[in-house]
């Protein structure tokens, strides 16, 4: 093969990968580069105005929604651009339970513009960790698979090293928002060697923040002022 056709030879597969033909959601042939087709990008459910802090649809025309204003999260920023549920709580459980990594890049192709571009980008991504005990058991963890592939679309680093669960919690899944607050009390370590002042945590979900809360709290014990969550979805209620 000489080099030119070589090089279209591979240019052509890698777009080929790169553009998978398939919709993710409904396996239909897809056109003109698109992610998901025009049905299923429907169904993905989109939040159409959210509120800048806890991320549900805003009655507001402000950027705060009423109960923020009143009694708001501890983080500065949310970006969870999609409902969890219908077709984008589907592929989240099957990205989440069967380690289908596609599925979770093409649902962030589909909201990558919703994250910030050159300006006030936070300084690192930081997954949500999992104890070792969990990492263990399961394999893998699905928040530094999200980080990574938000990293790519983002070009902030990934941090690892400084974001740890000190604390081998009970799942969250079924608990009360209480309970998920005291479950997850004191559950993060975290040393700010890199002088972060602004990051982005990073989960796949976001359910009653409560999670994100206690992180939140610790980073900025640790000195960092601002933090944003983002997440693929949140529930809503
Ligand atoms: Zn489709
Ligand atoms: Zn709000």
């Amino acid at each position: 093969m000489k080099a030119r056709n070589f090089q279209s030879f591979i240019s052509a597969n890698v777009s080929c990968l790169l553009d998978p033909q398939l919709c993710p959601g409904c396996q239909h042939a897809l056109h003109n580069r698109q992610i998901f087709c025009e049905s299923c990008q429907q169904r993905l459910g989109t939040i159409r105005h959210p509120c800048h802090l806890c991320g549900l649809e805003n009655q507001n025309t402000d950027d705060i929604c009423a109960a923020c204003l009143y009694d708001p999260p501890r983080w500065q920023r949310i970006i969870a651009p999609l409902q969890y549920q219908g077709l984008t709580r589907e592929l989240i459980m099957q990205f989440k339970f069967s380690q289908s990594l596609h599925f979770a890049s093409s649902l962030i192709q589909s909201i990558a513009h919703h994250f910030p571009g050159d300006s006030a980008k936070p300084d690192a991504l930081l997954p949500i960790p999992l104890h070792h005990n969990r990492l263990m058991e399961r394999g893998y963890n699905q928040a530094f698979e999200i980080s990574r592939l938000l990293s790519r679309q983002t070009n902030i680093p990934v941090d690892t090293r400084t974001l740890f669960r000190v604390r081998d919690t009970e799942a969250q899944a079924g608990l009360t928002a209480r309970g998920r607050e005291k479950n997850i009390l004191k559950a993060f370590s975290f040393h700010n060697r890199n002088h972060y002042r602004h990051v982005a945590v990073i989960d796949d979900i976001v359910t009653t923040g409560s999670t994100a809360n206690e992180v939140t709290k610790t980073l900025h014990r640790a000195g960092v002022e601002t933090v944003e969550i983002w997440s693929l979805a949140r529930v809503c209620r």
